[in-house]
């Protein structure tokens, strides 16, 4: 039985994968991101910054799945996330409709 909730081409449909940046100068060490992360990608690192706060570190780097709310809960903006290098095309795909060539080439052709 399918669980509910999932689409029924969850199958066809690639993960998207994230690749965290952390800039630890920046950082309070309020560990948002930290809590707040839905795949529990990050931990607190034993390490200090210059300010003497123990910045975010990524534990778990396969896990990360781009959704950004790292990026947008921390008050500092000392961590953000790109698409990872090992299949971006299928997890730009999957976040926003094509646009730019492809309206492009739909326009084009009707
Ligand atoms: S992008 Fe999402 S899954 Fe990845 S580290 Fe940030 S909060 Fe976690
Ligand atoms: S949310 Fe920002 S300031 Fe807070 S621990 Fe994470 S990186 Fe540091």
């Amino acid at each position: 039985m399918r669980p509910r909730g999932l689409p029924v081409d969850a199958k066809n449909q690639k993960r998207p994968a994230g690749e965290v940046h952390i800039i630890p100068e920046r950082c309070k060490g309020c560990c948002f991101c930290i809590e707040f992360c839905p795949k529990k990608v990050l931990e607190q690192s034993p390490e200090f910054n210059y300010h003497g706060y123990h910045p975010p570190r990524v534990s778990n780097p396969d896990a990360c799945v781009q959704c950004s709310m790292c990026e947008m809960i921390c008050p500092e903006f000392a961590i953000f996330t790109t698409a990872a290098r090992s299949g971006p095309a299928e997890s730009q795909e999957m976040q926003s409709p094509p646009s730019g060539e492809g309206d492009a080439r739909s326009s084009d052709g009707e």
